[in-house]
């Protein structure tokens, strides 16, 4: 089976349709580790999208948030007023399928997704230290997870961490090599808001029958999104930072 792997969409409808341009012909199944909204401008299309295409998905801080207001404590202010201006988008059928989305690790096939980290939804697994206390409790060979918005990931053997490094600015993917006796927690990166330095939309192709995973980025017409966001009135600095991938 053929995955297409993504993460963090966060309403960006441009990088959305590049990414399945761009895998078009190359997956047979759709798995998604969370964030459907947030940020920008096509919370709707997003989820009416995810709704109708994606085999798996678990839920993000940020679609948990759409659907209980005491989680917006939690958000600092431009990313609080960015789920209040999600809300007034959509309709209460797709509220209530962001809230049905499951709590990750969910497994699919032989390999497990979740929004930030297998024991702690909300967790940000950013280095190696964030890893290491984990790795003793991954209950499968492969996970895919998100929430950092930085594509990459670890690769584990017994207490030992590595980083496994996003695709060079310069290519458009690279390959991550699945070794037996080896645990791997891979990142996508984030379809709609890269917070790696490359502005460009990131997704990860998994063909169980083959032992490694690609990793892919894509440019987009930043901006269109960025046009709407201002047009949608939502903050400024949400439209910048897609320029630079921060
Ligand atoms: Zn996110």
């Amino acid at each position: 089976m053929r995955f297409l792997i993504l993460s963090d969409l966060h309403a960006n409808w441009e990088a959305l349709s590049a990414v399945l341009e761009d895998a078009k012909g190359e997956f047979d199944k759709i798995i998604c580790c969370g964030d459907l909204v947030g940020y920008n401008p096509d919370p709707v299309s997003v989820v009416v999208w995810a709704a109708q295409n994606c085999s798996a998905v678990v839920r993000g801080n940020h679609d948990k948030a759409c659907a209980d207001s005491e989680e917006l404590d939690w958000f600092n202010p431009v990313a609080r007023q960015s789920i209040q201006w999600t809300v007034s988008q959509l309709s209460q059928k797709q509220i209530q399928y962001l809230a049905g989305l499951p709590q990750g690790p969910v497994t699919v096939d032989q390999f497990q997704i979740c929004h930030g980290a297998p024991l702690d939804e909300d967790e940000y697994l950013i280095s190696p230290a964030d890893v290491e206390p984990q790795v003793d409790y991954l209950d499968a060979p492969l996970t895919f997870f998100g929430h950092t918005h930085l594509q990459g990931g670890f690769l584990c053997h017994r207490r030992s961490v590595k980083q496994i490094s996003k695709v060079p600015a310069e290519e458009r993917e690279q390959t991550v090599m699945i070794e037996p006796h080896y645990s791997y927690l891979i990142n996508p990166g984030s379809v709609g808001q890269p917070r790696d330095g490359d502005p460009r939309a990131a997704y990860a192709l998994y063909d169980t029958s083959q032992s490694y995973v690609l990793l892919r980025r894509v440019s987009y017409p930043v901006n269109e999104t960025l046009n709407k966001i201002l047009q949608a009135g939502l903050p400024e600095k949400l439209a910048t930072r897609l320029l630079r991938g921060i």
